[in-house]
């Protein structure tokens, strides 16, 4: 859940020239890559923002101590192991954008049972939002992003093939038991299945 930071070169709207707004945001807590652009023509200001991703770390009914992953069939991450999910919409409710990125990469309906946690590292635009969700129906498939999806017990998950560290460390803190169900919003779910989770 990572891509390239294009540099921009011309206005959106008016297609002027772009300058850096450096005064907008103090040098100590520019992070690179968020340094906004000024239109020197219309003064249109570009701001250069996070990208929201969502994902699920699913379980089938009964086994919250199996997960459902994906190998990627994209870069970046090619070939490597990825709970399903993606960029959020805008406009479009974390939660639904969980659900729907696992409807369309793994033909699963989920129900979020809880926050995971929300990963973000300096210097890289996604802002990856991961819940605890349960497989409610659907049958297990994938589409042209990925390679394959399975079910991993906790003792087969390929660690050292996930293909981010917000991958990683969203794992660790479920099989950790780290749940949030109060994250939910309009949760479904219910505190005693949070509880049931690993
Ligand atoms: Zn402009």
């Amino acid at each position: 859940m990572s891509e390239p930071d294009p540099t921009f070169r011309h206005c959106p709207v008016c297609a002027g020239a772009l300058r850096p707004l450096r005064a907008d945001v103090p040098p100590a807590a520019a992070a690179p890559g968020a340094r906004h652009l000024r239109c020197e023509r219309c003064g249109f200001v570009l701001y250069q923002d996070p990208k929201v991703a969502a994902g699920a770390i699913i379980h089938p009914p009964g086994a919250p101590g199996e997960v459902v992953l994906v190998r990627r069939a994209i870069d970046p991450g090619y070939g490597r192991w990825v709970f399903p999910g993606g960029y959020v919409d805008r406009g479009e409710p974390v939660e639904d954008a969980a659900a729907r990125e696992a409807r369309e990469e793994c033909g699963l309906e989920i129900r979020l049972d809880a926050l995971i946690g929300v990963y973000s590292y300096r210097g890289r635009t996604p802002v990856v939002i991961v819940y605890a969700a349960t497989w409610m129906g659907g049958v297990l498939a994938h589409d042209e992003e990925s390679l394959e999806a399975r079910v991993f017990a906790r003792a087969e998950v390929p660690w050292d093939a996930l293909a981010f560290t917000s991958t990683r460390q969203a794992l660790e803190d479920y099989f950790a038991g780290r749940l949030h169900p109060g994250g939910v919003r309009e949760s479904r779910g219910t505190a005693a299945d949070a509880s049931r989770l690993p």
